[in-house]
């Protein structure tokens, strides 16, 4: 039913935990299977220098999960933007068409931590020059 590189990643997830005082924070769920993913992202120059990801969920989401902090870990914001949810699931050999609502959360997810990660820099942005 799943691939053998959704197996590798559900049963040897990378990069699982949370970074302590992260840059930005994404957090999704999704209804149908009650899959919780929360992904944590550390920015350095404009790249995904760490990132980590905790996922309560079905074998799908966290394969999805681990797969997706692998593909964004080094890129910059803007290329990590546009890693998409079918991205995600080609790079693991496909999910079986039942598990197609849980790969739609890590993208998601990351995409989240990104605009979280902008809306602190603006606020900081903000905050500097109202000071200054
Ligand atoms: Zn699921």
């Amino acid at each position: 039913m799943y691939s053998e590189k959704v197996m590798d990643h559900f049963t040897n997830p990378r990069n699982v935990g949370e970074i302590i005082d992260p840059d930005g924070v994404g957090q999704v769920g999704n209804p149908v299977c009650g899959d919780v993913m929360r992904i944590t992202i550390q920015v350095e120059d404009g790249r995904i220098a760490d990132v980590k990801f905790r996922t309560f969920g079905c074998g799908a989401a966290i394969a999805t999960s681990s797969m997706i902090t692998e593909m964004a870990k080094g890129k910059t914001l803007e290329e990590a933007l546009k890693l998409t949810n079918s991205a995600v699931a080609r790079a693991l050999d496909g999910l079986p068409p039942a598990k197609l609502h849980c790969s739609n959360l890590a993208a998601d997810a990351l995409h989240e931590a990104i605009s979280d990660y902008y809306a602190k820099t603006r606020t900081r942005g903000q905050a500097l020059k109202v000071g200054g």
